[in-house]
């Protein structure tokens, strides 16, 4: 699959929350101005990204995952694309330790919404897939998912991410692609308190 047919992991969060929102921005794209929220949430993303690079040194994630044998790494933003399941994205940081590797998702809150956890999954698989990619002799670290409250930076939730959880996150995944190729439709949520705080209500013609 060509990079610009690749689809942006936020998608998985964004199909939880509204399958019809993902048909309008991503199919549709409609332009809506960012909310107040996303505002605040850019900024915060580029403060945390200024601080980590004051200390940052320059690596490829090959010479992370191998010098993290021996001593703890840290990686912020690191873009990740798998053309075997066709999304891509960046990962908010990942913590590269001798024990395993921590793929961290910041959110506002500290609810812990299933779209949320998706889309944790998704990056999970996403670098899965990029180190196996590397062949890397002996690599057989776990990945642990986690969720992190973004204003305070606590975990909020974390979890292996095992079998089970990419038998799940392959089928939302394998879903997401039916839908964009026309085979399954985008739903829209009958949960008016999601329309009446969808940041594209004004463009929807499902709003009400
Ligand atoms: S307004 Fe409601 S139906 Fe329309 S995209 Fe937003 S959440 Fe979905």
């Amino acid at each position: 699959m060509a990079i610009q047919e690749l689809i942006p992991i936020s998608c998985i969060q964004q199909l939880g929350f509204c399958e019809y929102s993902v048909f309008l921005k991503y199919i549709q794209v409609v332009e809506t101005e960012p909310t107040e929220q996303m505002k605040i949430g850019k900024k915060v993303h580029e403060k945390l990204y200024e601080e980590f690079l004051v200390k940052a040194k320059p690596s490829t994630v090959k010479q992370m995952i191998k010098k993290s044998r021996k001593s703890k790494m840290l990686s912020r933003e690191l873009y990740v694309k798998s053309a075997n399941f066709g999304i891509h994205g960046s990962i908010d940081e990942i913590r590269f330790s001798p024990n395993n590797f921590l793929i961290i998702d910041d959110k506002p809150g500290t609810r812990i919404f299933q779209s949320n956890i998706n889309q944790v999954y998704a990056y999970c698989l996403t670098f899965n897939d990029y180190i196996s990619s590397l062949k890397i002799k002996d690599e057989i670290r776990p990945i642990i998912a986690a969720l992190r409250e973004r204003d305070t930076q606590k975990i909020i939730w974390k979890s292996p991410f095992n079998e089970d959880a990419q038998k799940s996150i392959v089928n939302e995944i394998n879903r997401m692609h039916s839908m964009i190729e026309g085979k399954v439709p985008f739903l829209p949520t009958n949960n008016q308190n999601k329309c009446h705080n969808c940041s594209i209500r004004d463009v929807c013609d499902k709003f009400s």
